[in-house]
């Protein structure tokens, strides 16, 4: 069994506080290793290595900084497999799947290379007679990210590659549930030449949360998780004085017009919904076909193939589906499909019965569920369950689909399958909702766009990487400036004006 400590000053240590928690492999059941829990006391010291190591590494020139993660980039590339695994066996997604999420991470590092050019200033002469102005973005200092199990690799790959490009310097407070992919990643960045205090990991749970938010030391935050806990992290930071931005849950909505190419959008429904198990911010986890003829072909091209999902151990090649994250997860799965049932949605195809491969008994597996006949009152609907369910709301015009949307409390992706350009022109424009899809399932920008949801999928002013990390990770300095030329400088007492 593994201890998994923290990652401070480019030193792996071991826990003080006292406290830890168990660590699962999904596939099997089994407790594979234990994770520290840090007390204040242990976040103090990543805060002051952080703090330390900032006045150097924010002069470092630009593009040297670039050139140290430009190697971290390299030795992803090398050890991506390795990474994946790791990801696989804590997560439990499947090994392509984790391959596809390092891939994914790793262009965000790729894009911080870019760092020179992204962060110039602007400069303009004779603003006034004789008097420039010029604009730099400087770095905040010490800035954390706190983030979810789901993404154990590619959402610390949203923040820290640009923080660190800008400057800063970074505190990596992962999830508890899959912390043995972060513990890689900052040796690997420590190989490539990182100095030490310029990137740390501190493992814990709330209390380690807090005290990162009280922190006087920390400028800003950055999280991914659930809602309720990015309301309670911008509310709490912003009140500290912290720039905050938290990105928080989802509903995913796909609208299928009754245009649409229904083997096309069937099998992006899938994809989206049952990969990685539905344990994604960007999963479809409500499908809105219009029109009940649309719904019944949709339903029935889509219950075989649920029924065919190649479901197993993640490790295991030809694997679709690999088990949920731990045993209470999969119980909270399993408690809603209950209570979809109970709420009167029809249970087209049941996951709950799913035999469990032989050898893994004890894993975390379920399998893939169908809801029909949803309405938007009932909980399966307005919860997020993150789990392989898909429900199927019936609406019989395109603007009752909108109109659905839009009543959701979550924005972050949504997607529209149809051949007609008109309507998906009007949807893109219309629809209130941060990432949006056309005839795509899982809509996640690129690495040089920004990712990001509205409503209650996002709190705070900022998306993440692209162009939109850099204004979150840097303040911008304006200064205005003249020489002696000879001019006489009389006082002047009334506000400088051009004349
Ligand atoms: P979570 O909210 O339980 O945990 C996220 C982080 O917050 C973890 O590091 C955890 O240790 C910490 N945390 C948990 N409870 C806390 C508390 N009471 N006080 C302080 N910190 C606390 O989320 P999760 O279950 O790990 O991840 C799944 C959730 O993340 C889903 O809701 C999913 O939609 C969301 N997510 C969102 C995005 C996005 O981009 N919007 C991306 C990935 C995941």
């Amino acid at each position: 069994m593994i201890q998994i400590g923290h990652f401070i000053s480019n030193q792996a240590i071991a826990g003080t506080s006292g406290n830890a928690k168990d660590v699962f492999n999904p596939s099997t059941g089994e407790i594979s290793g234990q994770v520290a829990l840090a007390g204040r006391g242990e976040v103090d010291v990543a805060v002051a290595a952080a703090k330390a190591a900032w006045p150097a590494w924010s002069k470092t020139p630009a593009l040297r900084r670039a050139r140290i993660l430009d190697r971290f980039k390299s030795i992803l590339w090398e050890r991506l497999d390795d990474l994946a695994r790791a990801i696989s066996n804590e997560h439990g997604k499947t090994f392509d799947d984790a391959q596809g999420e390092v891939t994914r991470g790793l262009e965000v590092v790729e894009f911080a290379t870019g760092i020179p050019h992204l962060i110039k200033g602007e400069f303009s002469e004779n603003v006034g007679t004789g008097v420039d102005s010029h604009m730099v973005r400087q770095a905040l200092g010490v800035v954390v990210g706190i983030t979810p199990f789901n993404f154990p690799a590619m959402v610390p790959m949203w923040m820290f590659p640009v923080a660190l490009a800008t400057g800063n310097t970074f505190i990596l407070k992962p999830s508890e549930r899959d912390p043995s992919v972060p513990m890689l990643i900052a040796q690997w960045l420590k190989e490539a030449g990182l100095p030490d205090g310029v990137f740390n990991v501190v493992n814990g749970d709330k209390v380690a949360v807090d005290a990162l938010l009280e922190h006087p030391d920390v400028k800003a935050i950055s999280f991914v998780g659930s809602t309720p806990i990015a309301q309670y992290i911008h509310q709490k930071g912003t009140a500290n004085g912290k720039r905050v931005q938290a990105l928080g849950g989802a509903k995913n909505h796909m609208v299928i017009m009754p245009d649409a190419d229904l083997d096309m959008a069937a099998n992006a429904l899938m994809g989206a919904a049952y990969g990685s198990a539905g344990e994604r911010c960007m999963a479809i986890s409500v499908a809105v076909p219009v029109t009940d003829a649309v719904a019944d072909a949709l339903v029935a091209k889509l219950i075989p193939k649920i029924e065919a999902l190649k479901i197993g151990p993640s490790l295991e090649s030809g694997m679709e589906m690999g088990p949920l994250v731990t045993g209470e997860h999969l119980a909270k799965v399993s408690s809603y499909i209950d209570k979809g049932v109970e709420e009167g949605a029809k249970l087209v195809v049941d996951g709950r019965g799913f035999k469990k491969p032989q050898g893994h008994e004890n894993g975390y597996f379920i399998g893939g569920s169908l809801f029909d006949h949803a309405s938007p009152d009932m909980a399966i609907y307005r919860d997020e369950i993150f789990g392989p369910v898909l429900t199927v709301v019936r609406r019989n015009s395109y603007q009752d689909a909108v109109d659905l949307i839009h009543s959701h409390e979550y924005a972050n992706g949504v997607s529209i399958y149809t051949r007609d350009g008109d309507v998906a022109r009007a949807f893109n424009q219309d629809i209130e909702v941060g990432m949006v899809g056309v005839n795509i399932p899982i809509p996640v920008p690129m690495a040089f766009y920004s990712f990001g949801g509205w409503k209650s999928s996002l709190f705070g002013d900022h998306h993440m990487h692209g162009m939109e990390g850099v204004r979150f990770y840097t303040r911008m300095k304006t200064t205005t400036s003249r020489w002696p030329t000879g001019l006489r400088d009389d006082a002047q007492f009334s506000m400088p004006t051009l004349g």
